[in-house]
């Protein structure tokens, strides 16, 4: 007879049984929401599982509320996010805070991934085998938070989450469900600094985002 709580869930993760859980879906009662973040990052960060992890320097697991209600993925780290292992603090980083503090969202307050952990060399499009080995760890990362809203930035992020063949036009003007949750799209930071002139439709998108946030509090 297990004497505690924690023996029986210390036997599951030595059978390996905890991955089974690990995969449940959100109705479901499931392990991972008791698992902490900061823990997962620090066992997957040597991961070799594919290519990318020859030029990491640092691996950028994700940053943020554990409890937030809007969480924002983007495409994979570029040159300063593998240097210091954070998301998104290069230049579209800088543009991505300063987006959420326009529509008065703190970015201490959301949760930012990206699809891939590591960089892809001279931030190309992390390719289908990459993404197939990581997205593990960000569909781990999206039901322990459980997000109200998703906001996937750039075609790549959605169209590993959403897998339909809309273009971003497509894209930005629907809804979208991901297991259950207000999923939305809009421009990658680093887009709108290679293309000013989809700033103002990306300001559309994020008012939308503010109202929906607004409603259901922070
Ligand atoms: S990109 Fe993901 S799967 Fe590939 S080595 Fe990095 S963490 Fe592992």
């Amino acid at each position: 007879m297990l004497k505690s709580i924690s023996q029986y869930f210390e036997l599951l993760k030595l059978s390996g049984l905890d991955d089974l859980f690990l995969k449940s879906d959100f109705n479901g009662v499931n392990l991972s929401q008791n698992m902490d973040l900061a823990s997962l990052e620090e066992k997957y960060k040597n991961c070799t599982k594919c290519p990318l992890s020859q030029g990491r320097i640092k691996f950028v697991y994700g940053e943020g509320s554990s409890t937030a209600k809007l969480m924002l993925i983007g495409e994979g780290p570029g040159a300063e996010e593998n240097k210091t292992g954070k998301p998104f603090v290069g230049s579209a980083g800088q543009l991505l805070t300063k987006m959420l503090n326009a529509i008065n969202i703190n970015r201490k307050d959301v949760y930012i991934a990206n699809i891939v952990k590591c960089r892809p060399p001279g931030n190309r499009n992390p390719l289908p085998s990459e993404i197939s080995a990581c997205i593990k760890y960000l569909e781990e990362q999206i039901e322990i938070i459980q997000p109200k809203i998703l906001l996937l930035m750039g075609k790549v992020a959605a169209q590993t989450l959403l897998k339909n063949g809309y273009n971003m036009t497509e894209l930005r003007s629907k809804e979208f469900k991901y297991r259950g949750i207000q999923t939305f799209v809009s421009y990658h930071p680093a887009a709108l600094l290679y293309h000013p002139q989809w700033k103002k439709p990306a300001w559309i998108d994020l008012q939308k985002i503010q109202k929906i946030y607004q409603k259901i509090g922070k």
